[in-house]
């Protein structure tokens, strides 16, 4: 046995303020990290060409910092669960160690992974929490049950004191030739492009990826917009949330140092104004570990409805309807405006999320399944936990106490884009439009036809009661 410490990166794609890393490099200086292209995760038919092509990206920034600070990251493509625990014994590695995941694919895998380890009589080291604040088992209702609300959780949650950023990896030591010899023949391989993945993402990347982009990001946000936030938030033509999502996605940032980065701009600010939209971004972070500890708790919800009565809710199958959401072709123009920026950049505003949702739910009676799986194809931070959140909370069929909440695309427009500038940068065909028309989405036919606009695909006010009819026959039925 060496001292050699395979890290094993999955999303926490960064030295800084990585619990795990830290943890390896406490136990030596010879850590060396690996990543898994697996196979599993990239023959999906829901992985974005954008979400790969940032990925690609953050492992770029990941092996220059690993070079610099005296080590390397070795990249496999195969299954992990040969592969790991085949390079960690060729390597005559004393320990591989990672970070802990809540999807339910990842814990499968890993318990499957320890065993191997184990067989091979190589020591393991999975549990460090460190995408979460809190891990699940210590945020819990007074009966020590997991909670399935959010403001009881928030409260918990915020109670608790939160730990800080660990230590970066430094003076660490790499692989000798020979070693380095040893893991090209175990499958290590020089870092392939999206494209030679077979993901093609021509367009320039919406949020730049990497340890060092995402820490800019961070400073940018928490050094203005942050002091805005809940005024600014839901208003999808104004830059006023952080568009951080893709590097907590793949860890390209410590959610330690971003919670001590809203400590000291809370310390920064004076009046309780400022302090109260800081504690509404906080809150952003506590549903995202919210979510994440719901999948955890109860895995079943990546299979469908959480909530009895939308178990058996007889969605319409309406392949026309379907494609018209998916191109932003429905006649509603927020609904298009926000389809289009997604189908666009692979990132949509959180209000257009919802709003998208709820139509494709609510109007056009389709099943969530299908838009949580679209938006997986599209997002550059398409999540699991955070994604099936949205959708299960958009589609009523989810954890929250009032549940059957239906968007009218009209009000959204006119509260949220009141001038009309989202819909106008989205929807080409209506830019020289009155504003009047693009809010309420009143336009005439002929307005339509003279531009090439679609007639709404469906009546918004028909739609909703017929939702609303079936989700009462559903709630008698049980
Ligand atoms: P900010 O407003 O700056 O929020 C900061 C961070 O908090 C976000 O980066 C995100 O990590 C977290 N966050 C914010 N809102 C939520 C939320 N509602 N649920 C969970 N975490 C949240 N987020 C994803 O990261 N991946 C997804 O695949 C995803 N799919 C969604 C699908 C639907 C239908 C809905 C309604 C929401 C979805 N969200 C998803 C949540 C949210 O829309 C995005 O996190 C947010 O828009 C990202 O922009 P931001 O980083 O500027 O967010």
């Amino acid at each position: 046995m060496s001292d050699l410490i395979l890290f094993w990166h999955r999303r926490d794609l960064r030295i800084s303020d990585n619990t795990g890393l830290a943890a390896a490099r406490s136990h030596s200086s010879k850590v060396v990290g690996v990543f898994c292209l697996d196979p599993n995760i990239l023959e999906r038919d829901d992985i974005a060409p954008v979400r790969v092509t940032y990925m690609i990206g953050c492992l770029q920034a990941l092996q220059k910092r690993y070079a610099e600070v005296g080590s390397q990251l070795l990249i496999l493509h195969a299954n992990p669960l040969q592969a790991i625990p085949a390079l960690a014994a060729a390597l005559k590695a004393k320990a591989v160690f990672w970070n802990w995941d809540v999807e339910p694919y990842s814990l499968i895998r890993d318990r499957t992974i320890i065993d191997a380890l184990k067989e091979q009589g190589i020591q393991f080291l999975d549990q460090n929490w460190d995408q979460i604040l809190h891990f699940p088992e210590e945020i819990r209702s007074g009966l020590n049950q997991p909670y399935t609300v959010y403001t009881p959780f928030w409260k918990n949650w915020i109670s608790k004191p939160k730990a800080n950023p660990v230590a970066t990896l430094e003076n660490a030591e790499g692989l000798t030739e020979a070693e380095a010899e040893i893991a090209k023949l175990n499958g290590a391989i020089a870092l392939p492009t999206a494209k030679d993945l077979g993901f093609l993402w021509d367009r320039d990347l919406v949020i730049a990826p990497g340890e060092a982009a995402a820490l800019e990001k961070l400073e940018e946000f928490t050094n203005s917009a942050i002091y805005e936030y809940k005024e600014q938030r839901d208003f999808p033509a104004v830059n006023g949330t952080s568009q951080l999502s893709a590097a907590f996605k793949f860890g390209a940032i410590g959610i330690r140092t971003v919670w001590q980065a809203t400590l000291e701009a809370l310390q920064n600010s004076r009046s309780d104004e400022t302090q109260i939209n800081i504690r509404t971004w906080q809150q952003e972070i506590a549903w995202r570990d919210f979510y994440q500890h719901a999948m955890y708790n109860f895995p079943e919800l990546a299979e469908g409805a959480f909530r009895e009565t939308l178990k058996n809710f007889p969605w319409q199958i309406n392949e026309e309807y379907f494609q018209a959401w998916c191109e932003g072709k429905t006649g509603y123009p927020i609904v298009d405006a926000a389809m289009r920026q997604m189908n666009e950049l692979g990132w949509m505003h959180n209000r257009c999320r919802m709003i998208v949702a709820s139509f494709l739910t609510k109007d056009l009676l389709i099943n969530p399944q299908l838009g949580e799986k679209y938006f997986m194809q599209k997002l550059i931070d398409g999540d699991l936990s955070a994604n099936n959140g949205g959708w299960q909370w958009s589609a009523s069929s989810g954890m929250d106490p009032k549940p059957l909440r239906i968007f009218n695309p009209a009000s959204q427009a006119q509260k949220f884009d009141p001038e009309g500038e989202y819909i106008r940068e989205w929807v080409s065909e209506l830019r020289s439009m009155d504003t009047e028309y693009l809010v309420t989405g009143k336009i005439p036919a002929s307005e339509r036809d003279a531009v090439g606009y679609p007639h709404p695909i469906v009546d918004h006010n028909l739609q909703q009661r017929q939702f609303k009819g079936l989700y009462q026959q559903q709630r008698e039925s049980i």
